[in-house]
């Protein structure tokens, strides 16, 4: 069967870099973004260069038409996909709850919750057996954030990762008997531009100490687990979820 993976925010940090370990296992990669096609198009030519395929869509995930388009577009130019990687994730400037409004919770929440719930029914349609599909699997990128808390930086963010937790609990047993595989993973501090929107570009190398590897992780070392756990070595997994946060 024909590999075809889609992940969401992979122009950039671990989606970029589980989107060129995709194709080096012979998967057909969707390059998912938002806005920098730069950043896309680069992403794509490390894959082509080193003989793979890929196609960068721009659509803004948290929106149902552009998810909609995301899958079709996919459809027609790679074929039915057979792996989704739910990674699109955002955070905004640190601070505590008391100061925050309802717009930027909402945004928060459509980007880190609606966007994975969306993703998971249009791949879902394709993937299980109850839509003659062949089955799949998929993977939710979700954060040590849903554990620990983000006490007086981003409650809000930490808050979507928990749902993010809940929406792989359920949704792993939903399809568990249609070929459709759910799973979750946890990253602690990465080495990303995505602290840079928080404020602290240099948040990770601040932490890493405190942690007990007294490190912070790459992004490579997230797309390892996540191509392993879509992976058919991973064949009798589901409703697992692996926390890559170095001991925290
Ligand atoms: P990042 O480097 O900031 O990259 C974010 C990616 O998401 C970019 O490709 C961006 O596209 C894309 N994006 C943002 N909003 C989008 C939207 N509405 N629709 C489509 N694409 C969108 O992020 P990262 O650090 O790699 O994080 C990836 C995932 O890991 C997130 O879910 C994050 O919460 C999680 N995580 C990260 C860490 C960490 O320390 N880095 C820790 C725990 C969990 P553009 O390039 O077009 O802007």
């Amino acid at each position: 069967m024909a590999k075809v993976i889609i992940i969401t925010g992979a122009s950039r940090g671990i989606g970029a870099a589980t989107a060129i370990l995709a194709a080096i296992q012979g998967y057909s990669v969707v390059v998912n973004y938002k806005s920098n096609s730069q950043a896309a198009n680069n992403v794509v030519d490390t894959i082509q260069k080193n003989g793979g395929r890929a196609l960068a869509i721009a659509a803004d995930v948290s929106q149902e038409a552009e998810v909609e388009k995301l899958f079709k577009t996919a459809d027609k130019e790679l074929g039915a996909v057979t792996a989704l990687v739910n990674n699109v994730g955002i955070l905004e400037k640190q601070m505590r709850l008391d100061a925050m409004g309802a717009e930027r919770i909402n945004r928060i929440l459509t980007t880190n919750v609606t966007s994975y719930f969306l993703c998971a029914r249009e791949a879902i349609k394709r993937m299980s057996t109850r839509y003659n599909g062949k089955g799949g699997a998929i993977v939710n990128v979700s954060s040590a954030a849903s554990r620990l808390g983000s006490a007086n930086s981003y409650i809000d963010y930490a808050a979507s990762k928990g749902a993010v937790d809940t929406l792989t609990l359920g949704l792993a047993q939903e399809v568990a008997d249609e070929g459709v595989r759910v799973n979750c993973v946890r990253p602690g501090f990465i080495y990303t531009d995505i602290h840079e929107t928080g404020g602290e570009p240099d948040r990770v190398a601040r932490i890493e100490k405190s942690l007990p590897m007294q490190r912070g992780g790459t992004p490579e070392e997230v797309a390892n687990t996540i191509l392993w756990l879509l992976s058919d070595e991973a064949s009798y997994v589901t409703n697992t979820f692996i926390d890559v946060a170095g001991g925290r």
